[in-house]
């Protein structure tokens, strides 16, 4: 084929698979134009996943009715006018690409007022052209509604997940601005249901409260350092506040939400030796610095972003991290609380680690004694009642010893349960992680799993192991391939694998639990065979003796 230049509705085409990857990335779009138009309240719904609407409303400064046309013509933009400007940008945008391309794969209608215009207007696109314009008087702001998504790209379409996973990426996006816009009164319903609504007070620990819940939130401890290069500020989680993914991971850059492999390695590297295997921190940092410091203009969806002294940022990052982890006092989870009464957050009473709460005995014995269940505290531990004093167990580190036991006692007697699903799962390996399956799969099929490729490194799981039909499958597989993936490391491959199942597999701290459930608990791990301590290596229970009781009430000498 001869060279020439591609038609500009090609051109539009080829871009907009680069920056609109899904129907998240049109909500990411459409809030950051809202936010570079000074609103202050946004609202989004996506129905079906955001393929057969995404609508996003704003209170900002609007578009003058004799530019909306403009707005939606490839690389216009009032962001930036000359090259000079991408190097201290203040605005999410500069590209001028976004409005064009949700127009080129999708059916979108603008009803926008400028704070200038008497009247506003509405217009409609359709397959790139205009195809309705009418003036038409709103409140100021501007609203896009995106109908119809890659109707005509039916590669895209297949390559899209359950509407349920697509709303769940939109859900993240607005998760993300929220937090990086505390200030920002945001709502998202999704098919119909309120799912994210914030009050824009400003205040962020009230913004990560409405993303992570009010425990997480009160449990995290404040980050502030100012310096050169950047500024640091956040809250942090303290290392008993953890993930299992590190997802809870986000990054603002000058309130730009940033992937950053170099961030998230900083952090880990603060957290290392305070978290257990597996274990990630929640944080929300936001850094500020010149804008000369940073290249924002290396990725289409502008999700990654170029610092000027990597090395700088990185230390800074790592240290402030590390100190303030080192000056805050542990604080138990939950101990800062957000009184919906007077709408003030507690400061937390901080127990400090070194305080004598309870000793842990070491018994040389590992057989348990029977034990009466008391109750449950915390809605993480079990408090029972033995022949000599009181246990108190951590409910996930116990399940996770009798998961593990039964498992490995299944896989060496090749009897693994299996749990065939209805609806086989689909899971996207990166190049390494479907290395990694190739290379154990048989492995993994002794365990239970069927897993089939699907193309494209795409793999569908059709059955797993029975304890782990409840688990979220593609966390737990992400996770396995992630253990199988690391050579080194005490532990065989199968005991690698037993231990992901068992923790995917064992009731959470946090979770509520009945009595018969707690009792059913002890009985099985007064069967297995080291009931004091988890599969790595955790205590399991904590025992106060009677002696200890009477001692610390004085009740001998
Ligand atoms: P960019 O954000 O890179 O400038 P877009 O294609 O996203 O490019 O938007 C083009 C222009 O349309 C923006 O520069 C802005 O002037 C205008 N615009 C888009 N959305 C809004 C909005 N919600 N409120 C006000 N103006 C908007
Ligand atoms: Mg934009």
């Amino acid at each position: 084929m001869a060279i020439r230049v591609l038609a500009s509705d090609v051109v539009s085409k080829i871009a907009a698979g680069e920056g609109i990857e899904r129907p998240s990335s049109v909500v990411k779009e459409l809030v950051e134009n809202a936010l570079d138009a000074g609103a202050t309240e946004i609202s989004v719904e996506a129905q079906g996943g955001g393929v057969e609407l995404i609508r996003v409303s704003d209170n900002g400064v609007g578009i003058p009715s004799s530019e909306v046309e403009l707005a939606f013509q490839r690389h216009a933009t009032s962001k930036i006018g000359q090259l000079d400007d991408l190097e201290r940008i203040s605005s999410l945008g500069f590209r001028g690409e976004a409005l064009p391309s949700i127009a080129s794969v999708a059916e979108v209608e603008v009803s926008t007022q400028a704070v200038s215009d008497t009247a506003g207007s509405q217009v409609q696109w359709k397959e790139g052209h205009v195809v309705r314009r009418e003036a038409r008087a709103r409140s100021r702001g501007t609203t896009v509604t995106v109908r119809r998504l890659f109707r005509f790209f039916p590669a895209r379409l297949k390559f899209l997940k359950s509407p349920g996973t697509e709303n769940s990426h939109v859900a993240a996006v607005l998760s993300q601005y929220a937090m990086a816009f505390p200030g920002v009164k945001f709502g998202l319903v999704l098919d119909g249901r309120v799912s994210l609504r914030t009050t824009g007070s400003g205040v962020l620990r009230e913004a990560v409260g409405e993303v992570y819940g009010l425990e997480a939130a009160g449990a995290m401890l404040e980050m502030e350092k100012q310096g050169s290069p950047v500024d640091v500020s956040g809250l942090i989680s303290p290392p008993s506040l953890t993930r299992s993914s590190r997802s809870y991971l986000s990054f603002f850059v000058n309130s730009r939400w940033v992937r950053s492999p170099l961030l998230a390695r900083a952090t880990e590297e603060a957290y290392r030796g305070l978290l257990m295997e597996g274990r990630h921190p929640i944080v929300v940092i936001n850094l500020l610095l010149p804008a000369g410091e940073l290249d924002v203009n290396i990725h289409p969806a502008k999700a990654r972003v170029k610092f000027g002294h990597e090395q700088g940022i990185f230390s800074s990052v790592r240290k402030s991290i590390e100190e303030t982890l080192a000056r805050t006092p542990i604080a138990r989870p939950g101990a800062a609380s957000f009184s919906p009464a007077s709408g003030q957050w507690q400061s937390p009473r901080m127990i400090m680690d070194s305080e004598p709460v309870f000793a842990v005995a070491q018994l040389p014995a590992m057989e348990l004694p029977l034990l009466r269940l008391v109750g449950q505290i915390a809605r993480t531990y079990i408090i029972a009642e033995g022949p000599d004093g009181l246990y108190l167990i951590d409910q996930h580190a116990a399940h996770e010893r009798i998961l593990y036991d039964r498992v490995m006692a299944q896989w060496s007697q090749r009897e693994v349960e299996v749990q065939g699903l209805l609806q086989p799962i689909t899971v996207e390996l990166s190049p390494r992680e479907e290395e990694t399956l190739k290379a154990g799969i048989e492995l993994l099929e002794a365990f239970g799993f069927v897993i089939e490729p699907f193309g494209n490194r795409s793999y569908l799981v059709r059955a797993v192991p029975a304890l782990m039909a409840g688990a979220n499958v593609i966390e737990a597989v992400g996770m396995l391939l992630d253990e199988l993936a690391v050579r080194e490391g005490p532990g065989s491959r199968e005991e690698k694998i037993a231990l992901s199942l068992a923790c995917h597999g064992s009731v959470r701290a946090g979770q509520q639990m009945g009595n018969d459930e707690m009792r059913e608990l002890i009985k099985q791990l007064e069967q297995t065979t080291q009931p004091r301590s988890c599969p790595h290596g955790r205590a399991t229970m904590i025992h106060l003796s009677s002696r200890q009781l009477e001692k610390e009430f004085g009740r001998t000498n």
